[in-house]
């Protein structure tokens, strides 16, 4: 049975890209009938913290990214690393060092200095029993090291092809550090070997430490995992993501407004050119194919996700957006209007001013202050209004049209900026019924105070 999982480290909040790999991962688990795990990689003691590992969680039930296991906590299973850690001393394919970070540091600009890629030198590879005795006895600390086989290591990934390291790609690595903890690339292998991992899907900046995990994996005796390495999501001018490129992170795009299903949407589609660009969940999973990502950096196009962003805002029931929005019921028309232009759900709420609100946009308020007759107009329309009683929009539109002093061309216009306080918004027959009678009297009288005070 086919097994992933996607394995975040609790060091920030969930980012756009990492999401990306949590959906790919899920994706193909549902187009499979495979199992989708999730284990948090919380190892990096000092970086890691609940609040994100919680925050993580959240964006991931967001975004529909349910898993079947876990989270699993690999601080939680310190001793089962240690275990095997232990096995791998016993049968000396791991060893203690002792080299203090000041030895570390000399070898390494010893190393550089003489043009040579910075590895561990084996300084202590070949520690007789009594020498390790010896330090640690006096109570020197020290590091567990892979002894690791110097061979070339090739295999097949499922997206980059064939990929080849060179026997010195891969030097003694630490498998577990001077205060107990594994590092990442023996607890992953612990783990993807333990939870029957069979395919593991994740961004390119993992390529190289794959080298490692298999040869981890071939002396532990397991069966390495399928190995595919998807490119990563950068910014358009090819750094990495940050908020000034649209969002960085998951938050960022729900503070912003986005469904999760455009979210997932995009994720699901960048760098594919597919026929069909709008696809509900059911859709991403009977269409899934994961030869069909790319190897290569792809950029993120904020402007794309706000357009996917609009057409599931079309899709999405305006029960549902007034639920999101926190807004009753009686909202739901209203929202019914609005979703039919508004990018995000942030501007959708902006624009319900449009129904309740008494003030006027910047240049709702300069183009109709541009009108001549403008004076005439207002007092007018104005005595048409009382506590009681409203104009049909018909009657305004004949009243608008039959002005003297007002061109044909803006007759539309100044309606929709007398009612809506705004140059743009939705059918003007169908929004006047829901815009209050109390919002249109205060925008007149707005007109009629900026006409008294020029
Ligand atoms: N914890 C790693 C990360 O967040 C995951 C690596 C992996 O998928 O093997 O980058």
């Amino acid at each position: 049975m086919l097994r992933v999982r996607f394995a975040p480290s609790p060091t920030g909040n969930l980012h756009i890209g990492n999401a990306r790999t949590a959906l790919i991962n899920l994706l193909f688990a549902r187009s499979n009938g495979g199992s989708f795990l999730l284990r948090i990689e919380d190892t990096d003691v000092e970086r890691s913290d609940a609040a994100f590992e919680s925050a993580i969680l959240e964006d991931l039930r967001w975004l529909g990214v349910n898993w079947d296991e876990g989270p699993v906590r690999q601080t939680d299973r310190l001793s089962t690393y240690t275990e095997w850690a232990d096995k791998l001393l016993a049968s000396g394919q791991a060893y203690k060092c002792f080299c203090t970070v000041e030895e570390l540091e000399h070898q390494r600009r010893e190393a550089l200095r003489r043009g040579l890629p910075p590895r561990y030198t084996g300084r202590c590879r070949d520690l007789t029993a009594y020498q390790v005795k010896d330090r640690q006895v006096t109570g020197q600390p020290f590091v567990i090291r892979f002894r690791a086989p110097r061979r070339r290591i090739e295999f097949k990934d499922l997206l980059h092809g064939t990929v080849a390291f060179p026997p010195d790609h891969v030097d003694d690595f630490i498998i577990i550090r001077n205060d107990g903890v594994p590092a990442y690339n023996f607890a992953v292998v612990i783990d993807d070997m333990l939870m029957g991992v069979t395919h593991v899907i994740r961004g390119s900046d993992h390529l190289s430490n794959t080298p490692k995990q298999i040869m981890l994996f071939e002396i532990l005796g397991g069966k390495p995992p399928a190995y595919g390495h998807h490119g990563l999501l950068l910014g358009g001018d090819k750094k990495p993501l940050s908020k000034r490129h649209g969002a960085s992170n998951i938050a960022e795009l729900r503070a912003a407004g986005i469904l999760p299903e455009a979210v997932a949407n995009y994720l699901g589609i960048i760098g594919k050119s597919a026929k069909k660009e709008v696809l509900s969940r059911d859709e991403l999973i009977r269409e899934f194919s994961l030869e069909s990502f790319s190897a290569s950096d792809q950029a993120f196009d904020y402007e794309k996700l706000r357009w996917l962003n609009k057409e599931h805002l079309r899709q999405a029931s305006p029960e549902r957006l007034s639920n999101i929005l926190g807004l009753p019921h009686e909202f739901q028309s209203k929202i019914a209007l609005l979703r039919e232009n508004a990018g995000t759900l942030v501007e959708l709420r902006e624009q319900l001013d449009i129904f309740d609100g008494e003030e006027m946009e910047k240049e709702a308020l300069d183009f109709a202050l541009k009108i001549p007759a403008l004076g005439v107009i207002v007092e007018r329309i104005s005595g048409l209004f009382s506590e009681t009683a409203r104009p049909a929009i018909e009657d305004l539109h004949r009243l608008l049209k039959e002005s003297p002093g007002l061109a044909r061309k803006d007759v539309f216009m100044l309606l929709r900026v007398m009612t809506t306080g705004r140059k743009s918004g939705p059918p003007l027959t169908e929004a006047y019924p829901l815009i209050s009678t109390r919002s249109m009297v205060g925008r007149l009288a707005c007109l009629q105070k900026r006409l008294s005070n020029s």
